[in-house]
Formats: structure tokens, C-alpha cells, sequence
């Protein structure tokens, strides 16, 4: 058992998503990345508005937009976090979300680079 907090636990159950994740796309057949499945957006949330000590208010944070059809963009007005898809796999690293967070939609590269995934 690790604690809720812990960053390399936190990382592990990420990892883990992205595990799940990537299965369920290929049980569903659904085609992420260029056409992310919309079950799969309705379940994706930012990590960094969900817990820890950046949570937002309200019953369901961080609520994300696909944009640039290989990009997840945080809803919270507060946040900015920006998840790139690699791959087909969503990347829902918070340090990877903080990378591009201050970067515009529209200046967002396109695909993205795959060294986030380092
Ligand atoms: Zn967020």
C-alpha cells in the first residue's frame, strides 16, 4: 500500500492508466490520436485538478477538450494543462501537462513531440 499523495505511487497508477487505456482502445478497435474514442474523453481527466493539493472545486474537475485532434486541453479555467497523445496514448503526466500548459492552442505542435513520454 503507498500513500494517495505520493508522487512515485501517483506515478505508478498512471502508468497503470495508460496500460488500461491502451487496451480498452484496442478491445474497442477505437483509433486514438487522430479520432480519441468520445467513452474514452468522458472518463480521461486532468490528474493535477482530480487531487493532490491543485483540486478544483465542483463534483467532476478537470474535465478535458480534444484539440488539434492529438492534444487533451484541461477545461479548468485555472489550469491550462495541455496532454499530448503519442502514439494513440494519452500522456497524463502532470509534469508533462505543466510543460504546455502556457502554451496556446493554436501554437501547440502538431504531432507532438515524443520526448514527453521520457
Ligand atoms: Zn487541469
Amino acid at each position: 500500500m503507498c500513500a494517495i499523495l505520493d508522487p512515485g505511487c501517483l506515478s505508478r497508477r498512471l502508468t497503470w492508466a495508460v496500460v488500461l487505456v491502451r487496451g480498452y482502445a484496442k478491445e474497442s478497435g477505437d483509433t486514438l490520436g487522430m479520432m480519441i474514442s468520445e467513452d474514452l474523453l468522458q472518463i480521461l481527466r486532468c490528474p493535477a485538478c482530480v487531487s493532490g493539493p491543485d483540486r478544483r472545486p465542483g463534483e467532476d474537475p478537470g474535465r478535458l477538450e480534444l484539440a488539434r485532434d492529438c492534444w487533451l486541453v484541461c477545461t479548468e479555467p485555472a489550469c491550462g494543462r495541455k496532454y499530448p497523445i503519442v502514439d494513440d496514448i494519452p500522456v497524463m503526466f502532470v509534469k508533462t501537462g505543466d510543460r504546455f500548459a502556457r502554451i496556446p492552442v493554436a501554437d501547440l505542435p502538431v504531432p507532438p513531440p515524443k520526448d514527453v513520454v521520457d
